[in-house]
Order: C-alpha cells, then structure tokens, then sequence
C-alpha cells in the first residue's frame, strides 16, 4: 500500500493519528492507499504531476460532531486538514489538496436539505448537498422554486459559493444570495452568522445582516473556519423565460457587444450575466479536436472558421435571457434584440430556432433557468484533459474587454495553446474566462502550460484586473497580486489567521494565507511518500 505522510511528522505518531480518526468516523470512511482508495481525491487536470498532491489520508465525516472530533485529533497531533464539500472543484485543483500529505477532511456525507422554504424561496444545506441532489429534490416536492448552478451540476452549493462561483440565472452570483452560515472554528466551536447568530430568530435566511460585522464573505476563500451549513435564496420560478442567442461574425465586434450589454445589464433589463463566449469555446465544447487538427500546435483560423460553419456560431455567442411575465418581456425583449442586432452581421435566435442537437444551445438554454446537467465539461477533452481557468474581472467596457482579449491572445499564441474565452457580463465588471486546454500527460505541455498561467495572472494584474478564483498551484502568486497598501489585506489576513487558528490546522495555505511559523521551504514541497 502507499502511503503518503504529513510534511515532517513522524510516521508511527501518524499511525496513531489515523486511529484515533478511525475511531471518530468508523473505519470504512478513513482512507490511506495512494494507488487505490485515494485515487479519486488527485487532480488529473492541472500542470503539475498527478502524483504531487497526495493526501495522507482523506476522512469523511458526517456530522458537525464528527468534525469536532476530527479537530480534536488535528489539533493533538498537528495535523493540516484540508475540508472540500462536493470536492469537484476542477479546473482550480479539483479535490486534490495543496500539499501532499495533508489529511482531506471530505464533507460529501454531510449531505443533508435542511430545508426548502417555497413562501420565501430559500433553501437550507450540508457541505454535500450538490445542485443535482437539492434539484431532484425540489422537482419530487413539486416546489415553483429554481436553483442556480455552476455549469457542471455535480459541483455543491457551499462548496462554489464560497469559492466565488457564479451561474446563469439572475441568482448566478451565487455568494451575493447565500445568507446565513454556520460556520465551525479551528477550536471545535460553533458559529452562526448574521440574523442566525439569534436564538429563536425567524429570519436566519431571509437578511444577509442582523447587528454587528457582516463576516460571512471572511469564510470565504478562506482558511478561518469550515462551514457545516449555510442558506442560500432560491428564484421563485417565472410565469414566463425567454432564452436568446445572438451571433456576430468579427472578433473586433467585441467592443461594440460590450458597450450595449452594460446599460442592458445595469439597468436589469437583462437580469442573468450574458454570456460573450468566443466560438472558440462553443465548439470545442462540441466538436472533438481531432476531427478537424491532428497537430499539437494551435488551431488554424481557417479550420476553426470552418468549425463556426459547422456548428452556425458566430466569433462571438452571447447566450442571455429574459425573465417575468409575457407582457413584461413584450416590452423589453424588443429594446433587447434591437440594440444587439445593430452591430452589422449580427442574427438572433430564439426558442425553437436552433436545431434539436445544438449541444451549446441546449446545455445553456437548461443553465439559465438552473436545470443542472454536465455537457459543459465535455470540453476538457479538447487539449487531452488538462484544464485550468483564469478569471481576470475587468469594467464592464468594450475597451477593457478588448484590451485583456489582444493581451491574452499574445500569451497564448507564445505558448501555443488554443486562445478558449468567455466573458461573463456581470455588469459593472465583466469575469474575462480564460481556459487553457493542454495535455497532462506530455511534460513539455505540462511546463508551457505553468509558465502559460503564471503570465496570464501577472499580465491581468498589471493591467489592475485581479482574479477571482485561483487553482491550489497558483494561491500564493495570485494573493501576492493583492499587494495594495503595503499588503495590508496579506497583513490583515495574517492577523485573523493566528487568532482563529492559532494550531495553523485549517487548509494551509488556501488562498495565500498560511499560519505565522509555516516555513518558507515547506511552501510547495512534497514530502517522502513510503510504501
Ligand atoms: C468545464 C468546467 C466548467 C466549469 N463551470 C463553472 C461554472 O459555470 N461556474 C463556477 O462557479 N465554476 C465552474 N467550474 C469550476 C468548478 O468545477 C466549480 O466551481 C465546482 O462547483 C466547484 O466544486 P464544488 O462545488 O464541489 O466545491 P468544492 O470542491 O467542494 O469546494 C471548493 C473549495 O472550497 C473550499 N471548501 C469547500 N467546502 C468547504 C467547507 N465546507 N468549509 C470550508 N471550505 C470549504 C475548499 O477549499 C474547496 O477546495 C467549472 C469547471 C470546469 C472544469
């Protein structure tokens, strides 16, 4: 059997320790094999190695008191625990853990629906609870109530919430609509948020803030705390919803496109975040890219011309839609389609106008009315199933969203990788959605493919555009863009850190945030593995 350790420990003290986690959760749900049991907590599809970030041992838990318990354990032997939800958080470090031999507090069992509230459209749940699971459960209740997702429908509510993920109703932003959170700390204590923090309170769910300090966003991205529950709005579902797609033929139509979604958006005529997806991305969700380029090197532009052809997409898609009653999308969906239809060569589709197997059309048309399902992910087939996503938020302007496409275009190009983009027109900023598309398993793609990201997050943050999201490889590179007032938000983070983990036990290291102590050298390495 192989097994990886914690970094420095002491390999029969580490024995002891996994037996005392045996006795909290039951020996079935404690798992130590590198080559079998823990397979499915590696990333396959990130630049590094599958082998660099092995957990030690991953214990899944299924109850808040459980948790204690496995903190207690942490907390005598030293132990860095790292807590995921649904653990699919691919594409930024999927289930893997930053380091190897961290011990994987996995949270999928607590996979409970505390509640679903149709009058007030919110919805209560564990770490576990995926979009799949609270959607089947609202279909069999017959609720008139939608979620929001992330495109891949097995992701969790908690989990991509506190992780900044975003979906595609006008609830996509989807921490601006958590509310309430139950949140445990390093020390085993309980902590509930806002309103909840009241016994007896009757609007846990329904305000974001009671009295004092809103500090729900500080458990985000976080390492203070893990959060055993948390609340979430769900949209009451509209008597009417209209999809669309418009499609423009040049590259350069983006400022334009840009320029007419930001008042659109600001002034919630379009209430979900449009979608500005590059053709690139819609057909390399459909097509396999050996059909059409057998090489390693990018794909031409007359063959992806040719794929735009196949599959009738323009250069740029913007995937929206209009919700509310018949007569209230009578009077906007008209102001909608004129203003983007005055770009010349631009073609609206509507419901209906698009063949019976437009995977794009189909899989959106579902997302935007939060119907989870997983065609997106098909597109990690595209560079052989390496994949990693970039989230630079620009203003909302055409000149931005120009200026970061060329920019990003060059680095691309220079390390010889498909240019796959989308821009999230969120309204006053827009996320410019980089996904880099490579082969895990080619060490010359590997490396083009780090030195490739490591040039996207530093060219986005000299152009002042920060990232959203970072993968496990990327944290510290990311976090140190953050750098304003003398790394006064590094400063600040530190300082919370040491307070409320003065063990340094909870996710080493997420976010750039490591405790006080963790040595320099210890930042990325990977300690022995045995057999
Ligand atoms: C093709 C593709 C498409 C994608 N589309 C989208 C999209 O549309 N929208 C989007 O947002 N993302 C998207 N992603 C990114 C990612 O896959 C999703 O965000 C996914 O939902 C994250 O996984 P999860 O929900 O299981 O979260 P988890 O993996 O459970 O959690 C994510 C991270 O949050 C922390 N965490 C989780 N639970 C807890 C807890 N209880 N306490 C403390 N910390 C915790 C951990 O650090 C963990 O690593 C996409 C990825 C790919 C490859």
């Amino acid at each position: 059997m192989k097994r990886y350790y914690p970094q420095g420990m002491d390999h029969a003290k580490f024995d002891q320790a996994v037996k005392e986690l045996q006795q909290v959760v039951g020996e079935e749900w404690v798992f130590l094999d590198a080559d079998t049991e823990l397979q499915p907590y590696l990333d396959r599809m990130s630049a590094k190695p599958i082998d660099y970030r092995v957990p030690s041992v991953a214990v899944a838990a299924a109850s808040v008191e459980e948790i204690q318990e496995v903190l207690k354990v942490a907390r005598a032997y030293s132990l860095p625990l790292w807590s995921t939800g649904n653990g699919r958080n691919f594409a930024y470090g999927g289930p893997a853990v930053k380091q190897s031999g961290y011990v994987h507090l996995d949270l999928k069992r607590m996979n409970r629906i505390i509640e679903v509230n149709e009058d007030l459209a919110y919805a209560v749940v564990e770490p576990g609870v995926s979009y799949y699971q609270l959607y089947q459960h609202i279909q069999e209740k017959g609720y008139k109530l939608w979620i929001d997702c992330a495109a891949p429908g097995w992701g969790g509510l908690i989990g991509n919430a506190h992780e900044h993920g975003a979906g595609y109703t006008p609830y996509g932003d989807h921490f601006t609509f958590q509310n309430g959170a139950e949140v445990m700390l390093s020390d085993g204590s309980v902590v509930r948020t806002g309103p909840w923090a009241m016994s007896g309170s009757k609007t846990p769910h329904i305000v974001k803030y009671g009295y004092g300090p809103y500090l729900d966003g500080m458990f985000t991205q976080g390492n203070f705390g893990i959060i055993t529950k948390a609340g979430f709005w769900l949209m009451p579902e509209p008597p009417a919803y209209k999809p669309f797609l418009f499609t423009y033929e040049r590259d350069e139509d983006l400022h334009q496109i840009m320029e007419i979604l930001r008042p659109l958006k600001i002034n919630q005529v379009i209430p979900n975040s449009p979608l500005v997806e590059h053709g690139r991305y819609t057909c390399c969700v459909q097509a396999n890219r050996e059909d059409y380029w057998t090489e390693r090197t990018p794909v031409p532009e007359h063959v992806w011309q040719q794929m735009y052809k196949d599959f009738d997409v323009g250069a740029w898609n913007v995937y929206g839609a209009l919700y509310g009653t018949d007569e209230t999308i009578a009077i906007t969906w008209p102001m909608v389609k004129q203003a983007l239809l005055s770009i010349p060569g631009a073609r609206a589709f509507e419901q209906g106008d698009r063949p019976d197997n437009d995977v794009s059309w189909n899989y959106r048309e579902k997302l935007m009315r939060g119907e989870p399902n997983m065609s997106e992910f098909a597109m990690v087939n595209w560079g052989g199933g390496g994949h990693l996503n970039f989230t630079p938020l620009t203003p909302s302007s055409g000149k931005h969203a120009t200026t970061s496409y060329e920019n990003m275009a060059k680095i691309f190009e220079k390390y010889g990788f498909d240019y796959l983009t989308e821009f999230v027109a969120a309204g006053r900023a827009q996320i410019h959605m980089l996904i880099l598309a490579f082969d895990p398993n080619d060490e010359d793609e590997r490396q083009r493919a780090d030195a490739c990201a490591r040039e996207i997050i530093l060219e986005a943050a000299r152009l002042g555009f920060g990232e959203l999201k970072a993968n496990l490889e990327y944290m510290d590179l990311v976090a140190s863009t953050y750098s304003n007032m003398d790394n006064g938000l590094a400063k600040l983070n530190q300082k919370l850190k040491d307070i409320l983990d003065p063990a340094g036990i909870l996710s080493p290291g997420k976010s750039g945030i490591w405790p006080s102590g963790w040595p320099d050298d210890q930042r990325g390495h990977q300690p022995d593995s045995s057999n």
